[in-house]
């Protein structure tokens, strides 16, 4: 398997600290703000990020959770639907500007399962969509707000996300056969 680097350390950095003051300049009323994350790796960047725009603000932000399954081993399978495992939400959805969090975007079910389950909770004033990897191969009509790196990709090709919270270092491959 060949694998070339996306991002270094310093650019995942550069990345969400880029992200994290552009979701300030979008959002005038930062108290309104919440950070939601898609397990694992958004779990992580969602962190990131909200540590960034609290050091920026001062404010604390209320943040959750998604745990979103993909009935997905083969990753050239990508017609299945993904589905809400547990979810992890303890603010008051209604109302609230809500930063969705994911590494990877690809065909959109993700996001849609994540939609519909944040919906549950209640009526958001927005959902705005933060994601680390845009590969491209959207099969809904959905898009990010805020995009570390955008790269078209093969369905064969594979994006390995790593971040220093799972044990390793901070660094996004691209992976081949
Ligand atoms: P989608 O539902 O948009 O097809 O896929 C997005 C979800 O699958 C994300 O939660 C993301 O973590 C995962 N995913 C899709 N493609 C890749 C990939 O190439 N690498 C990694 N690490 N995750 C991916
Ligand atoms: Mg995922």
């Amino acid at each position: 398997m060949k694998s070339s680097i996306l991002l270094n350390s310093d650019e995942i950095t550069l990345a969400v600290n880029r992200i994290s003051l552009q979701v300030l300049e979008k959002n005038h009323s930062p108290d309104n703000l919440a950070i939601v994350g898609i397990h694992t790796c958004g779990v992580f960047l969602a962190e990131r990020i909200r540590k960034f725009v609290e050091q920026q603000t001062s404010q604390s932000v209320p943040h959750g959770s998604l745990d979103i399954n993909l009935y997905r081993d083969d990753w050239s399978l990508i017609t299945q639907n993904p589905v809400v495992k547990t979810t992890d939400i303890s603010f008051a959805v209604e109302g609230r500007d809500i930063i969705l969090v994911d590494d990877v975007l690809f065909t959109g079910r993700t996001i849609r399962a994540a939609l519909d389950a944040l919906m549950d909770y209640g009526r958001p004033h927005s959902v705005q969509l933060a994601i680390l990897i845009d590969r491209g191969g959207r099969e809904l009509p959905i898009q990010a707000d805020y995009i570390g790196l955008s790269t078209t990709v093969r369905t064969d090709e594979r994006i390995q996300v790593m971040f220093t919270e799972n044990g390793g270092q901070d660094e996004v491959l691209l992976q081949n056969q």
